[in-house]
């Protein structure tokens, strides 16, 4: 046998929080196979991709446990589309263990698809080879845009078929780097309990490992750290076009990185309606409500942390409401420098959030695609609006609105908007096309889309055609988890 690598695991969660999980192990893989391995990620890790890669198969099916390991799967509780789930908890993930990377900061390594466990109510526990690549492209799409997000270390296919509607497909399991798994949840679980003494060990672990800078026993100053961390993360969401699709409480993590990307996809024609997913048939994901149910979750993250808040229920309340009404505020300002960024504005001035609604007013319902409005944008600086208006069916309030914007502009603006407009974008045509030939055994279209995606800021010459949104025959996207 080939021998394991050294993980250099160091188990907080299993140590710290025993009651938090269960431990368990993965499912047996018959056939496992290596689709991809992230080297650079991989060696962020601390990990030699070299040493890793002949037994990554092995290892990222679930099969090979290395040594240091302490399997688990997590409890957590969570609101699914609005109703309380009691239980949920890691119904086909395992947490492998935790390394501290390079720059010392502490990672989960978490597989995900790798069989059944206790929490899996009346799923398989598996995933299908779509959703793992998915998740794996999307993600390393989003940390290249500078988006915090769980990254992906590796995807592996088991051997197995699995069923989902649409007939048998290839099994896969997913590899998940992770600041943490600690999720909106996982408090509301302890809280809906009763269980005080864990929700307060759940916080002081939380506090200690993501925001160390906090007082032992500040839980308002925790609240506010994690609010304020979702309020940027969705602000950044919200200037990418980025649309989550299933912001349940369950899939809300406490480090503010973006987690589970399951029915997600990038808006490509502006419309504040915008929903992909297929089981989100009321549109409560849609686009524009992003930041209405950042607001909600984190209006039921504070009732779980009510008990912690003060001894006395009413001044509990007092506290949680007022820091709940800075939270809007606080992602209005994070929006507002997005997007003062991307419209390359001077300093900042009274007018701006009016002049940023004023261009997203004049791209409403005229089909104009949301990235290359803005990366065009910076072509339009100087006055020559020629590569911008054709995107827009009627450009008439664009003309209106470019003399307003120009009159804003910092100097050296369109140096500076290519930095944070990207050229290209997990589109959604290309997406599908990568998973597609992916299911058929081949992976040169994912690693070509991987590999354009990684440098989102610049234009790549040969390559234009991943910067286009999908043609008109590619229909309304839908989206499946
Ligand atoms: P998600 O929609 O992926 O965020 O998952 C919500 C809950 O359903 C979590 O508890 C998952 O572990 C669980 N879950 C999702 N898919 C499966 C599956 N195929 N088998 C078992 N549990 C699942
Ligand atoms: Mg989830
Ligand atoms: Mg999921």
């Amino acid at each position: 046998a080939v021998p394991l690598p050294a993980f250099g695991f160091d188990n907080s969660y299993a140590r710290d929080l025993p009651g938090f999980y269960v431990d368990w192990q993965a499912a047996e893989a018959p056939a496992p196979r290596l689709l991809r391995l992230n080297h650079a990620l991989a060696a962020e890790l601390g990990l030699d991709p070299a040493a890793l890669e002949p037994v990554a198969a092995g290892v990222f099916s679930g099969n090979l446990l290395p040594t240091g390991a302490h399997p688990l799967a997590q409890v957590y509780a969570g609101h699914q589309f609005g109703g309380f789930s009691p239980q949920l908890g890691d119904g086909r993930a395992l947490l492998l263990g935790e390394v501290i990377d390079r720059n010392g900061a502490r990672r989960d390594i978490q597989l995900k698809g790798s069989g059944r466990t206790p929490f899996s109510r009346s799923g398989d526990g598996k995933a299908a080879i779509g959703p793992v690549l998915r998740e794996y492209l999307i993600g390393e799409a989003m940390h290249a845009l500078g988006v915090p997000t769980t990254r992906a270390l590796a995807a592996v296919t088991t051997g197995q078929s699995i069923l989902r509607d649409t007939g048998p497909l290839p099994g896969a399991v997913l590899t998940r780097v992770a600041a943490s798994h600690i999720r909106v949840g996982t408090f509301q679980y302890f809280a809906a309990r009763g269980e005080v003494a864990k929700l307060r060990q759940l916080a002081d672990y939380s506090m200690a490992r993501h925001y160390p800078a906090l007082e032992q026993g500040d839980y308002l100053g925790f609240f506010r750290a994690v609010a304020g961390a979702q309020a940027r993360l969705v602000a950044q969401w919200m200037g990418l076009g980025f649309i989550h699709g299933v912001m349940n409480t369950d899939n809300v993590a406490i480090s503010g990185e973006t987690i589970d990307y399951g029915p997600c996809a990038f808006m490509e024609a502006y419309a504040p309606g915008t929903v992909f997913s297929s089981i989100d048939s009321g549109g409560r994901y849609a686009y524009a409500n992003q930041p209405l149910l950042l607001g909600w979750n984190m209006a039921r993250f504070a009732e779980a942390l009510l008990p912690l808040l003060d001894a006395d229920e009413d001044r509990a309340v007092a506290l949680a409401t007022e820091a709940l009404g800075d939270l809007m505020p606080a992602y209005e300002s994070a929006w507002l420098a997005v997007m003062r960024a991307k419209l390359g504005l001077a300093g900042e001035d009274a007018g701006d959030a009016a002049l940023a609604q004023g261009l997203l007013a004049a791209m409403d319902g005229q089909a104009a695609d949301w990235t290359l409005t803005f990366r065009r944008l910076a072509t339009a600086v100087g006055g020559d609006a020629g590569l911008l208006r054709p995107l827009f069916a009627d450009a008439t309030a664009l003309d209106d609105w470019l003399p307003r914007w120009r009159a804003r502009l910092a100097p050296g603006a369109g140096q500076a908007m290519n930095a944070v407009n990207p050229a290209c974008i997990p589109r959604n045509h290309r997406v599908e096309e990568a998973l597609a030939a992916a299911q058929h055994g081949d992976m040169g279209p994912f690693e070509t889309l991987l590999s354009v995606l990684a440098t989102p800021f610049t234009d790549q010459p040969g390559r234009e055609g991943y910067a286009l949104p999908a043609p008109a025959g590619f229909g309304r996207y839908r989206t499946f988890c």
